[in-house]
């Protein structure tokens, strides 16, 4: 039976809540379940399967959440091409049988094969081989090849000491192995979350190369398409991003949501359920939602 989630627990700010995180449906490096048990091991009370633009993952995590009696949210990170900068849409409550929503994530999929041939192209252009094959050895889900699994390769073969050395010298843009790609336009995507029940909550707003003005047009335009929450508190945050966007969540009237954005032991350096609580200041996403526990 479904209750009110936060009845009883008195203040949902103090609710361990993690709402973004990945498995190896997408770019993370666990299988769902696994992901599950990690979040409940780590305290997580309720907890988001959010993986790269698509669903693949949610019936097995969901599954063991069940079976651990731990909350669990059917989530998506859906990419998103906004002037130009691919910002990321976090879907949360979306029912993953919504056929609107599963074919335009499909469609989202559609390129990422295509560009990661010419990612590994580019790649061997700039003296290194074998990059294409070589990140399919990472990947979990065919229909999901991420930038992620090419920087698991290169640090394999010693060319770069970790993931993020990789993303800076080789796969970010005006890099060599850099294919641009265009993703779903804004509307569309927080369009399929709602549409699949869904609510759509901007990813770690802190972390797009937006000057100030044109942050807030993106903010202004997510809001119109019907987003209504913005990662507050999120592992790609610093902590004067969590106060920055504290502000930013009252002064658009969104709710606030709290997230690792866990990929996987070793590489993330947040672990499941371990970045601080939301401030007072904001609303919690999940202060009404109603959830199996
Ligand atoms: P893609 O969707 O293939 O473009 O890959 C995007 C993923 O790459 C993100 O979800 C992150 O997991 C990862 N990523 C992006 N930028 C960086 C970075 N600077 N350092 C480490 N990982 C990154
Ligand atoms: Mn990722
Ligand atoms: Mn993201
Ligand atoms: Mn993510």
């Amino acid at each position: 039976m479904k209750t009110s989630f936060v009845a009883g627990r008195g203040d949902p700010h103090t609710v361990n809540a993690d709402l973004h995180c990945h498995s190896l449906m997408s770019d993370g490096t666990l299988p769902p379940a696994a992901v599950v048990e990690r979040a409940a091991a780590q305290g997580v009370e309720v907890l988001a399967l959010t993986d790269h633009d698509n669903l693949g993952g949610i019936a097995e995590a969901a599954d063991r959440a069940g079976e651990l009696g731990l909350a669990f949210v059917p989530g998506v990170e859906v990419s998103v091409t906004w002037g130009g900068e691919t910002i990321h849409v976090v879907g949360l409550n979306v029912d993953p049988q919504d056929p609107v929503l599963r074919e335009g994530l499909a469609n989202t999929r559609a390129g990422r094969d295509a560009r990661a041939v010419e990612i590994g192209e580019r790649l061997a252009a700039a003296g290194i081989d074998g990059a294409y094959e070589g990140a399919l050895r990472y990947v979990g889900n065919p229909a999901l090849v991420s930038r992620t699994h090419f920087a698991r390769f290169l640090v394999e073969e010693g060319v770069c000491r970790d993931v993020s050395d990789v993303f800076s010298r080789f796969l970010v843009e005006g890099r060599p192995g850099f294919v641009p790609q265009r993703w779903a336009a804004m509307d569309e995507a927080v369009g399929w979350i709602r549409c699949a029940g869904g609510q759509a909550v901007l990813a770690h707003p802190g972390r797009y190369r937006l000057g100030r003005l044109q942050r807030d047009a993106m903010i202004g335009d997510f809001r119109d398409a019907g987003g209504v929450g913005i990662e507050v508190v999120s592992g790609s945050h610093s902590v004067s991003q969590y106060a920055e966007y504290a502000r930013v969540a009252v002064e658009f009237g969104l709710l606030a949501s709290r997230g690792s954005d866990f990929h996987g032991p070793g590489e993330s350096h947040v672990e499941l359920g371990q970045v601080p609580p939301l401030p007072d200041s904001v609303v919690p996403i999940w202060h009404d939602w109603e959830l199996a526990a």
